[in-house]
């Protein structure tokens, strides 16, 4: 499937680059993915990878990664490990060394001065209570602070003390001075430096004062050499500020700054916060629980770098609503599994089967994947007493059953065929075993004069290695979780996101290493935990996908 797509689908920022290499505005082109490191990285960030570093792969440029580290008591450095081990795992590398904001704190202090300077920034002394009066709406315009007049010098003087640590936190701010009246909100005269007396995982006590968001990313953009600066569509009203930032200082370069639609995912959140919050308040194991959107939960589970971008590449880049159903991207890990996992057998829900006529029965050898001899084969052992999945088995069948039945024939996967003669039950009338027999003269053959139409797997008893088998269901309840504000989220947590069975696995599987993915032929692709799966001792799955859409199936 992968392999027969396009290799880029052109989208409007692909046609913007297009043009701006047709025109000689750049000769190559350079972007950044920014992240916070205030948090695992989320499928939302995972479209945001493949389109910032996937630009520059295509077009020969350089994509570098650039932590926005301006809210220290948010960030941590175990964050900021996650992110670039995440990126990497996408199968990306940023252009040098991986960049910080902070980096740039001195630079951008300086520019900060150069603004005081040029009358275009203010200390302003307004509490955030009176600053938000001032403000005004998205109807009215908002007043002048009375401190907006103060002359160059005291500006000067009071920011250089607020660097020195002299007034307390939030006791006053250095807001550009742009214009109260604007239509634009952002534009009145947003604060662009803070006092916070908080520990820097990178400049440690060095400041008690950080630059902002909206003008600490314009000025790294403009150092970093960026062509195309692309965020999500919640910036598009930041963009005036981004440019009249740049517009007034003597950077020598301007990057020009476009956006996408965010991607929501049904039935799940694409929230740092959000998800946060799930590990804090444990209804998940951790950031990388399996059932989290997380590109490390996601990556537990199963899932393949190939397969995110594959997905990432299906939803396309626009600025329309990008609200995604949960399938799209199961089908796209689907369909990369589908090519590369090995093939074997594992039993989820086991009913004992005793073959009454065993003896003379024999083993067969079975290839790991159909279309890929070269994966190789092993023996699927025959044994007396076999486990069948226990819902392959119906006493009362409904119409057009064409599994197990009592009298009824079976194959059994790569074996021979089964007759059920027998269903053995305890005192409560649970079917504890069955009692069968198979038809020597069929292993690799058609019976004779009858038809046997279904085909279900097995594994004989003796050979079989038990296993942990994680399955997962949706982490939510209802498509859009977060989408009343009144209710939270946590609410609408289901209940049966995770059931953990006892199964069994062939014995083939024993020594797989811990992020190993198989098919289990007819429930689904399966991958070996990465935490808690030991080869040769304790063998853990987690159901990455099942094999078909359930879901849309349930739907109706
Ligand atoms: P969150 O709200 O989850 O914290 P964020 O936007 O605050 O997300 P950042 O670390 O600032 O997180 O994001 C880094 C980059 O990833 C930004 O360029 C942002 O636009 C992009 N991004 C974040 N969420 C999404 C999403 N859902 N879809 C597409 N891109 C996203
Ligand atoms: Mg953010």
């Amino acid at each position: 499937m992968s392999s027969d797509a396009p290799v880029a689908v052109s989208n409007f920022i692909r046609s913007i680059i297009d043009a701006d290499l047709a025109s000689g505005k750049h000769r190559s082109i350079v972007t950044r993915f920014p992240p916070e490191p205030n948090g695992y990285l989320h499928i939302g960030h995972a479209k945001s990878i493949c389109l910032n570093f996937g630009l520059a792969q295509d077009y020969h440029g350089k994509c570098n990664l650039r932590f926005d580290d301006t809210n220290p008591e948010k960030e941590s450095e175990e964050y900021a490990q996650s992110i670039q081990e995440d990126v990497q795992w996408l199968g990306f590398q940023w252009d040098g060394e991986v960049r910080w904001a902070s980096d740039y704190f001195e630079q951008l202090y300086q520019f900060a001065v150069e603004l005081i300077n040029k009358g275009l920034a203010y200390v302003d002394d307004l509490t955030p209570e009176q600053m938000r009066e001032h403000r005004g709406t998205l109807t009215l315009p908002g007043k002048n602070s009375p401190y907006r007049d103060r002359s160059v010098t005291e500006n000067l003087d009071l920011f250089t003390r607020m660097r020195h640590g002299e007034f307390a936190d939030g006791s006053r701010v250095l807001r550009a001075k742009i214009d109260m009246a604007s239509p634009n909100i952002n534009l009145r005269d947003p604060a662009i430096y803070r006092i916070r007396r908080a520990h820097h995982i990178r400049t440690g006590d060095k400041w008690c004062i950080y630059p902002m968001y909206d003008y600490t990313h314009c000025i790294s953009d403009a150092l970093e050499g960026i062509t195309h600066s692309i965020c999500t569509l919640e910036f598009e009203d930041h963009r005036r500020l981004y440019e009249s930032v740049l517009d007034n200082n003597t950077i020598p370069c301007n990057p020009r700054h476009y956006q996408f639609s965010r991607l929501e995912l049904h039935y799940t959140i694409t929230s740092k916060r959000k998800l946060l919050q799930l590990v804090n308040e444990k209804h998940v194991s951790g950031w990388d629980d399996p059932r989290m959107p997380t590109i490390s939960g996601m990556r537990r589970r199963g899932y393949t770098p190939e397969g995110i971008r594959e997905f990432a590449k299906r939803i396309g880049v626009s600025k329309s609503d990008n609200t995604v159903d949960m399938a799209v991207l199961e089908a796209a890990i689907r369909d990369d599994l589908e090519t590369r996992a090995l093939r074997v057998m594992a039993i989820i829900k086991p009913l004992k089967v005793t073959i009454t006529n065993f003896d003379g029965a024999q083993s067969r050898e079975a290839g790991f994947h159909p279309n890929h001899p070269e994966f190789g084969s092993r023996v699927v052992p025959f044994g007396r007493e076999l486990f069948i999945e226990a819902d392959d088995f119906a006493e009362v069948p409904p119409a057009g059953w064409q599994r197990l039945t009592l009298g009824g024939e079976v194959r059994l996967r790569y074996s021979y065929v089964m007759r059920c003669e027998e269903a053995v039950k305890d005192a409560t009338g649970k079917i504890i075993e069955l009692r069968c027999s198979i038809d020597h003269k069929t292993l690799g053959k058609n019976p004779e004069g009858r038809k046997v139409k279904g085909v279900i797997h097995f594994l004989s008893c003796e050979h079989a290695l038990p296993a942990e088998i994680r399955l997962y269901d949706r982490l939510f309840t209802v498509p859009e979780p977060d989408s009343d504000r009144e209710v939270d989220f946590c609410t609408y947590l289901n209940p049966a996101s995770l059931t953990v069975v006892q199964g069994w696995v062939e014995s083939c599987v024993k020594d797989a290493q811990p992020e190993t993915r198989y098919q289990f032929e007819r429930l689904g692709y399966f991958c070996t935990d990465r935490r808690d799966h030991q080869p040769g001792k304790k063998l853990v799955f987690n159901r990455t996908v099942t094999l078909k859409d359930s879901w849309a199936k349930e739907q109706g």
